[in-house]
């Protein structure tokens, strides 16, 4: 089933496929900064990603798809945090690095085939560096700084449509007077490919033709994408708060270097919002896989309900939504217990698979994965029930917290009851607890979910 997704730069939904004449797919997003635990909002992004890495493979089969995502080991942040805690920044990011891994790891997100690192990768930026001053398109400034001359490039803001905006504005969209290195620089737009070594660095710089210092953020995963996926990829990814400046800057960038163009097809994954709000620490509602946890909360329960929503339209994310997933995933694991090992027709599924193809309609393939799973087991099996899971990374083997191995009819009970509960019917609650009670469970209300555990006898 050929996959459509929406091209961010050419505005409409375009079919996938392979252009290079080994027929690998090459497919690159942005990953996380490692100088602290990444944060609900970031793992949209990355769930989002895992699903779109599995419908690749699955549609271009296992070998023959590449996946590239980088990890950013040097910047202001991780240098920020490394001085704070007196520490070497690779001890820092390696802490973070495995704490990521943990994560993606129990979110049942797929490894990327490589995960190149900034520091790694420092001579393969200073030489696109070299070849932008070369060919005109960069400069030192006088403290040892490179800026890529954006002037130098006449489609700058085709990703972003920045210069539209700008002029709708009135207004310069690079313009911002206080930045420090507004004095070194030829143009306010100009954005650094290399940064002089400060005091504040410490250690952390590098030697290149021009000065000592240290990469920008933007030339890593223009530098780390050649390296490892070529000249031109298939498909460039990541969340939208990096489509400008950030992967602006990665085409400019890519393409002056290269002369060919950075990637055949951009996506953009939209938003996280918490309760409504965007995330924030001062609002108390920035949450981690680990704070999700200690709620009593399965990881993928997260990784279910990061995908309720359209992965381009914002999400609103709460805790109630978190239940829903829960349960949910009981109604899959009681249902999954049901099938047999073979013999049933796997054509059943396909709605599931075709609204996935479908520019990632998460929410559709939910739709129609449930109205299948409510018709009840008529010609379903094992192996088709699980290889649609595996589409959409739903690993049923990893129990939820609360709610392990009570039978269908018992959860279904206690879920009518939770229900009861919440709309304040307590005597119906009541009554539900009884009736659980008679089939031999008994239900641990907590502040945020429920327990089922047999009646000790
Ligand atoms: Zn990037």
């Amino acid at each position: 089933m050929p996959i459509r997704l929406f091209d961010s730069l050419a505005r409409e939904p375009r079919e996938l496929q392979p252009s290079h004449p080994d027929g690998v797919y090459r497919f690159y997003n942005c990953g996380p900064t490692v100088y602290a635990p990444a944060h609900i909002g970031n793992f949209r992004t990355f769930v989002v990603n895992d699903v779109l890495r599995r419908l690749l493979e699955l549609e271009f089969g296992p070998g023959k798809v590449k996946h590239v995502r980088n990890l950013t080991d040097v910047d202001d942040k991780t240098i920020r945090r490394s001085r704070e805690e007196g520490r070497p920044l690779a001890d820092v990011t390696r802490q973070w690095t495995e704490k990521f891994h943990a994560d993606c790891a129990a979110l049942n997100c797929l490894p990327p085939h490589v995960e190149p690192t900034a520091t790694g990768h420092i001579t393969e930026q200073v030489d696109m560096i070299d070849v932008l001053m070369k060919k005109g398109n960069a400069y030192r400034a006088p403290d040892g700084s490179v800026y890529f001359k954006v002037s130098s490039f006449e489609q700058y803001g085709k990703l972003s449509r920045v210069k539209e905006r700008e002029l709708q504005l009135g207004s310069s969209f690079a313009a911002k007077p206080q930045a420090a290195d507004a004095d070194e620089k030829e143009d306010v737009s100009d954005f650094a490919l290399w940064k002089a070594h400060k005091d504040g660095d410490g250690e952390n710089a590098w030697d290149a033709p021009w000065g000592r210092g240290r990469p920008g953020w933007h030339i890593e995963c223009s530098a780390m994408s050649k390296k490892h996926l070529g000249d031109t990829i298939d498909l460039h990814s990541g969340g939208v708060d990096l489509l400008f400046p950030h992967h602006e800057n990665e085409i400019a960038q890519s393409e002056c270097c290269n002369g060919t163009p950075f990637s055949r097809h951009w996506y953009h994954s939209e938003h996280l919002l918490v309760d409504g709000k965007k995330m924030s620490k001062s609002l108390g509602n920035l949450y981690t896989l680990e704070d999700l946890k200690a709620k009593g909360f399965s990881p993928m329960a997260l990784r279910y309900a990061l995908l309720m929503g359209h992965p381009r339209k914002q999400l609103n994310f709460t805790l109630d939504s978190l239940h829903a997933a829960e349960s949910a995933l009981t109604t899959l694991r009681n249902f999954r217990a049901t099938l047999p090992a073979s013999g049933g027709d796997a054509a059943i599924f396909a709605p599931v698979l075709a609204a996935l193809t479908d520019d990632l309609n998460t929410p559709g393939a939910f739709g129609a994965l449930f109205s299948i799973v409510n018709r009840g087991n008529t010609g379903i099996d094992l192996p088709s029930f699980d290889r649609t899971l595996y589409a959409l990374g739903l690993n049923l083997e990893t129990p939820t917290t609360s709610k392990a191995e009570a039978p269908a009819e018992v959860t279904a009970l206690a879920e009518k009851r939770w229900a009861a509960k919440k709309a304040k019917d307590f005597k119906g609650a009541d009554t539900l607890r009884a009736e659980l009670t008679a089939t031999g469970w008994s239900m641990l209300d907590g502040k945020d979910g429920y327990k089922l555990e047999p009646v000790k006898k």
